[in-house]
């Protein structure tokens, strides 16, 4: 079955065909500036990547255009639409009420509604999403998969604040914790690549991206991970402060006279290693290359970063009572053998052994970056949420 997968946004959107069958990608590609000017790019998979300005005034225009670029006569990955036969959709916060991913009918919109003040930027956008592609494929089955769902499975003493009992009931004011997706499927393939039994293992994922989190799994299931209410809690990240004294908000804001809104705005987008860098750059290339050439900021930004990925390690190792693998995954974990350095070097003590050789080779896919008779297994595991999209897609639709 082909499947496509959308990631839809307030000015932009991600896509992604893939065949399920065969778990090739058959096209790629995205939508930006909706409602600005618009523009597309595509990719057929083995040929160039192509750019065109073309007019969004909404979604509905550039889902139409993809769906155009993804038919088109010359450069198309297929023939006629009907040939797609189900949409996976990225939905971002489901909330207490979605534990796994679903089907997706009027009643589960009602339900992603529900959950919009926990996610009021994405859950609306992910749904202008979702209702185009109803509107624009009729019949064709969609399936939500939820960024906060692999997380549900954590016990209450790992997502209850111990803050007032009735804000949880009333607001459902709790962890949750987010990448779930990349969580659920590099832990899955991380047992698959060591052969690992995955309902009788212990497994850490560090998602080191623009976006960080960390997750502790536990025989198939997540007991704990560093984000929380919302994605700005947990480790360092690009922009995000991760977690801070909450003192600070009030503090700052007498100091310098900012609003809420104000505040929580520098915690989100110049904050991280963007704000520790003195607003040098939040993108790890740029920083490793300040602190090569003898910046001091830029050089406590990732010492900063990874310092804090050792300690949530450390911290899930405690609570799962050992571990028998830890994966890095995205731009980061798979990408900087200086930072994976930095981390691994650090836990040699508590039995963490790290290969310097396999670690630097550069090679892609799934690899093994400790000696191979380690009793913790390091590796790196590539993330890709589209595919994990489109396995619970079929698989749903199958069931
Ligand atoms: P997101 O999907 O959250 O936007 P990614 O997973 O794509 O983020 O990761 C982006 C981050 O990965 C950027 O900070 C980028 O600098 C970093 N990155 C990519 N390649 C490298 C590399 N070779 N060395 C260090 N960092 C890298």
């Amino acid at each position: 079955m082909k499947v496509l997968v959308i990631n839809c946004g307030s000015s932009s959107l991600k896509y992604q065909l893939i065949d399920s069958d065969t778990e090739q990608l058959l096209a790629k590609g995205l939508c930006e500036r909706i409602g600005i000017d618009g523009r597309l790019v595509y990719q057929k998979t083995g040929l160039d990547k192509e750019t065109t300005n073309l007019p969004m005034p909404t979604h509905k225009e550039a889902i139409g255009f993809v769906l155009d670029a993804l038919t088109n006569e010359k450069t198309g990955a297929i023939k006629e639409l009907s040939e797609i036969g189900a949409v996976g959709h990225r939905l971002v916060h489901g909330g207490e009420k979605f534990k796994k991913s679903v089907i997706i009918d009027d009643e589960v919109i009602k339900g992603v509604e529900e959950c919009s003040d926990l996610a009021p930027l994405h859950n609306p956008a992910n749904l202008i999403g979702v209702n185009v592609c109803r509107e624009l494929m009729p019949g064709v089955p969609m399936v939500g998969v939820f960024d906060t769902a692999f997380h549900q499975t954590m016990p209450p003493r790992a997502y209850m604040y111990a803050i007032p009992y009735d804000w949880y009931e009333k607001y459902k004011i709790r962890r949750y914790g987010f990448h779930g997706t990349s969580h659920s499927y590099v832990s899955q393939e991380c047992a698959k690549f060591l052969g690992l039994d995955y309902n009788k293992s212990k497994i850490i994922v560090c998602h080191l991206g623009n976006g960080a989190s960390i997750s502790a799994i536990k025989n198939g299931r997540c007991v704990d991970t560093s984000m929380g209410l919302t994605p700005l809690a947990g480790l360092i990240m690009g922009t995000r402060s991760g977690d801070i004294d909450p003192a600070i908000i009030e503090f700052i804001h007498k100091k310098e006279d900012l609003s809420i809104e104000e505040i929580m705005d520098i915690l989100n987008k110049k904050s991280g290693v963007y704000g520790l860098s003195r607003g040098l750059s939040s993108d790890f290339r740029d920083l490793d290359q300040a602190a090569d050439a003898g910046n001091s900021y830029a050089a406590l930004a990732l010492e900063e970063f990874a310092y804090e990925v050792v300690k949530f390690i450390g911290e899930y190792m405690a609570i799962l009572n050992g571990v028998d693998a830890i994966a890095f995954t995205a731009g980061i974990g798979e990408n900087s053998a200086e930072i994976r350095e930095y981390i691994l070097s650090r836990l040699y003590n508590i039995g963490i052994i790290l290969d310097k050789e396999k670690n630097n080779q550069r090679a892609d896919g799934n690899r093994l970056i400790s000696p191979a008779d380690a009793r913790v297994k390091l590796c790196v595991i590539p993330t890709n949420e589209e595919l994990a999209i489109c396995r619970d897609t079929v698989a749903l639709l199958k069931k």
